[in-house]
Formats: structure tokens, sequence, C-alpha cells
């Protein structure tokens, strides 16, 4: 559920601005890191397969490079908006700042419906924004991956139109590439199991073990995915996930109280993260309403679809059973709901914390890909846990300190991390 009034890049800037306060920043560093730095803002006229041209609209907005490149996805969706994109760019420079990474943050999109294009037509598509921005993107520059409804597939195009033009192999320009064409392994699951290690440290600190909890997942897209994957596969419970239909026009939840069998699922969903429904009665599943992902008596909820998704409307329908939220989608909580939440008292790892798998792996590939050498996948795993448990470790740390909701505690780690560069480099 969305309501229209609602905007991301307000409600990143308010975010921003309440930590701002607390640290006491000075106001030419609040002013900087309060909007991007850059912004690229495009069309793509494309060759449809019947004969007749389109003219998309493509973005790309760098928030801040202080820290290394630019880093951030290419999202794909008909509802995008710029200031949707200002957002998610600036929550990736805090992203990569609390996992303490080198990179910097920014973000991109393109308005269009990939369900309703070819394989040519999104090709196109994908080649034709690079083309608007070959020269202000790279490995050194910054550095795209893939986000909402693009893949592999997408990276490689955008990866061989950029080399097309600067003649040479550059795979460490974008990622999120094919294992075997410059991808790294673990990509793919990257972001969904770095979300589950964070909820693992969480219930950890807590004193509860994973096998004694149940989750709902809003969303079975590639985080949800491999955040239902782990989590099952350490004991957990996944009594319900969600998904869009686009035919439907609709959301659904399929929900089973002993636990949806998430590797049977894996077999009956589309590439959109769309799940067959009568495949999915066959295996047990009752299918509910949109919102029934976020009414179950469950202990964990793992909002990992869209930014916006947690609202006034929705917020009050939260079972009293709910102890953690883990944030796998950008955004998902908005502001009023999230003030509801605050006072509660529930636990919530922050989006950028919790979903900072997919960009730590990215960093992970990137590397390898400089060297043209490829990592085990054990080792690209261990690496990932090991960032993300630090990560959360520190973060938890700042929370419990100085008594501080966990999103708030996160941003006092990434604004510091970040000032700290924009001094450094002499730039206020
Ligand atoms: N799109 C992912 C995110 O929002 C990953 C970005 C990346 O790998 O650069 O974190």
């Amino acid at each position: 559920m969305t309501s229209n009034s609602y905007n991301p890049y307000e409600n990143a800037q308010s975010q921003f601005d309440r930590v701002a306060k607390i640290i006491g920043l000075d106001e030419p560093t609040r002013v900087l890191l309060r909007q991007p730095m850059k912004e690229y803002h495009f069309t793509i006229p494309v060759h449809m397969d019947d004969g007749s041209t389109k003219v998309f609209n493509g973005y790309r907005i760098q928030h801040n490079n202080a820290r290394g490149p630019a880093k951030g996805g290419i999202r794909f969706h008909p509802q995008e908006t710029i200031d949707t994109i200002r957002a998610l760019s600036m929550w990736m420079t805090w992203k990569c700042a609390v996992v303490d990474i080198p990179l910097g943050g920014g973000k991109g999109g393109i308005i269009c419906d990939p369900r309703n294009l070819t394989e040519n037509e999104q090709e196109r598509l994908c080649r034709g924004w690079i083309r608007q921005l070959a020269k202000d993107v790279g490995p050194f520059i910054d550095v795209p991956a893939p986000d909402v409804m693009t893949n592999g597939k997408h990276m490689l195009w955008m990866l061989d139109e950029f080399e097309l033009i600067h003649g040479g192999r550059f795979p460490g320009f974008i990622t999120g590439k094919p294992v075997g064409m410059g991808g790294s392994l673990g990509r793919t699951e990257a972001t969904g199991y770095g979300l589950i290690y964070t909820v693992r440290e969480a219930l950890k600190s807590q004193g509860m073990r994973i096998e004694d909890t149940s989750a709902s997942i809003q969303g079975f897209g590639n985080v949800a995915q491999y955040a239902a994957k782990l989590y099952s596969e350490l004991g957990g419970t996944v009594a319900a996930v969600s998904c869009w239909d686009n035919t439907d026009k609709k959301a659904y939840t399929f929900y089973k109280k002993s636990g949806l069998d998430i590797a049977a699922l894996f077999g009956i969903v589309d590439s959109f993260g769309t799940i067959d429904q009568n495949k999915a009665r066959d295996l047990g599943c009752e299918i509910l309403p949109e919102d029934a992902w976020i009414e179950q008596d469950v202990d964990i909820l793992m909002p990992a679809a869209l930014e916006n998704q947690i609202t006034l409307a929705n917020v009050g329908k939260i079972s009293k059973q709910v102890l953690l939220i883990a944030e796998g989608a950008n955004g998902p909580i908005n502001t009023e709901a999230d003030e509801i939440i605050r006072k509660s008292g529930m636990f919530v790892i922050p989006d950028f914390l919790a979903n900072a798998g997919g960009v730590t792996c990215s960093y992970f590939e990137q590397v390898q890909s400089n060297m043209n050498y490829y990592w085990e996948k054990d080792e690209v795993m261990q690496k990932l846990d090991a960032q993300m448990t630090s990560a959360f470790k520190a973060v938890r740390e700042i929370a419990k300190k100085n008594n501080l909701y966990m999103r708030d505690a996160a941003y006092v780690i990434s604004i510091n991390r970040v000032a700290q560069a924009v001094k450094m480099r002499g730039w206020v």
C-alpha cells in the first residue's frame, strides 16, 4: 500500500536532520550532506520491436563521493520518481559508510515497466542509459549495480556498452554481473543473507535463538527470497511472504502457520518475484490479502519489497508479538509510522544497515574484478558475515551506550564517517 503524498526524499532528509542535530554537525557539512552532489536527468529514445520509437526518462544521482566512487543500483520501475532516487542515493552513502567500505552513494533509474518490454527492448534501454552517462560513470567514478527489477543480464549489457564506448575491458565498472563474466560468487544471495546475519546478531543480543522464532516477510524478490532461505535453513519459521501480482495489479500474502517450504516456493516464482497462486495452493499455502503479511502473530517482520510500506494506515495492525523489524527494503517505514514504532520500543534494524550485504558483496566483486582474480564462495560469505556482524555490533554499541533508536545510532556512525571524509578533503 502506498500513499501518494509520501516523499522518500523528505523522509531521508528528516532522518538526517534529526541526527545532524544530535551530533551537532556544523552548518556547511549539514547543507552539503542533506542533498545530492550531482544529478543527471536525461531521455533515452528506444526503437521498439514493433517499429515505433519510445522515449524513456533516465536518471543517475551521485549523493556523495568523499569516501570513494559513488555506488548504488539502477531501478526499473513505472512509478519511479526523482525524489525516490535522491533518497535512495543518500541512503547508499550511509549504507557504505556504516559497513565501512570505501565507497560513496549513488542511485539510478529508468521510468519503465520491464514486465512489458521484450528482451531486445530492455537491452536497447540499458545501452541507451549508458550512452547518456558513459563519461560520468566508471570504475573510479560511479559504479552501478542491480536493484528493483534489474539483474545481471542488464548489468552485462551496460558493461558491454560502456566497454564499446571506452575501448577496453573494465569489469570493475559495474557489479552484480553474472558469475563467469566478472561477477562474484555469493552476490545474488548477499543482500538477503546479510539481512539474516543482522537478524541473527539482533536475536543473540536479546538472548534469543533463531530456531525459536517465526517471521513474516513482505516481498519475494531477490532480497526476500534469500532472506527466507537462510532464515529457514538456520531453523526459523517463515509463516508468510507476500508478492505483487502484475496480472491482478495487487499484492497477495502467502501464509502457512507451520512454515512455508521456501525451497518449493523458489520453484514457483518468476523472475520478477511473483509466485504462482495455483501452485502455491497445491503446496498448502493460504492466499490472503496484501496487508496480511503485517498482521501475523510472528516475532520478526521483514519488509523486503519497496519503500513506504509501513504507514499510519497499517502500523496499528502489527501484532503485539513482533519484537523485531528488519528492513530488507530501503525506506519501507515512513516517517509517521517510524515515530510510532520508535516509541513502542520495538527493535528495528534500519535499512541501510540491514540490507548493506548487497553493496558489501558488490565491493568484494569490484575488488575481484579490478584484480581479475576471483574468490571461492566460502571466502566471500565469510567476509560478508564478518563485515555485517561487526557493523551491527558497532551500531548496537552506540545505541546502547547513548540510549538511541537503532536507526539514529546507525546514522551517528555514518554521518560522522562521511563528515570526517569531507573535512579531511578540505571541502568544508
Ligand atoms: N541495490 C542495492 C542496494 O540498494 C545494491 C547496490 C550495490 O550493490 O551497489 O543496496
